[in-house]
């Protein structure tokens, strides 16, 4: 891993550990009821293998790519469905699971398109909450870190499709993409 380009923000223990949490807490809101798990690819991936084995009700997983960020590090602002959902998410109680929330610009659109479909209820998780930089009126239900505004990789987060591998969530150093 070429480390030299960044540094650790949370080590892969931290993360287990917040990760924990935030199904426990999901278990004991959802308790008797069954929940669909929507995840956000491709960066919601890892974070949502380790939450969902966390959860402790049935639930079923669903996943929607939309188009992210490619080369740049700053939302464009323009979403677009690349992958939609298999299955209806009529009278169901549906959890977002995303890996951060920037200017909150992806969610208030999923979010949007995902209301129209009726969903029992709709709330949202995140690994990672940037709201210094929000944009659109978007809060999170579950956050498990609020971080400042820096571009982080790992855990299942890319920077143009590298580092989704690397097991910590790291700052990229600004040198990598400021050329
Ligand atoms: P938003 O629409 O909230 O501005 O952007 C959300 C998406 O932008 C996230 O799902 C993620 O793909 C990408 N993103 C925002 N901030 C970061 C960051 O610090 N690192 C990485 N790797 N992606 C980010």
């Amino acid at each position: 891993m070429n480390l030299v380009k960044m540094e650790v923000l949370f080590d892969r223990s931290e993360l287990r550990k917040k990760v924990a949490e935030m199904g426990q807490q999901i278990t004991k809101d959802y308790s008797g009821r069954e929940l669909l798990v929507v995840g956000i690819l491709k960066g919601a991936f890892i974070f949502m293998a380790d939450l969902i084995r966390e959860i402790d009700v049935p639930i079923e997983v669903d996943f929607m790519d939309v188009s992210s960020y490619g080369l740049s590090t700053s939302s464009s602002g323009e979403v677009r469905i690349i992958k939609d959902l298999e299955y209806s998410i009529q009278d169901k109680d549906v959890l977002i699971v995303e890996d951060i929330v920037d200017t909150g610009l992806t969610l208030k659109y999923i979010t949007e398109i995902l209301r129209n479909r009726n969903p029992r209820s709709l709330k949202i998780c995140c690994l990672l909450d940037k709201p210094s930089r929000r944009k659109a009126d978007i809060s999170p239900d579950y956050v498990g870190y609020i971080i400042p505004d820096k571009f982080v990789v790992g855990y299942g987060l890319d920077y143009a499709e590298q580092y989704r591998n690397y097991p910590d969530v790291y700052i990229l150093k600004p040198s990598v993409y400021e050329k």
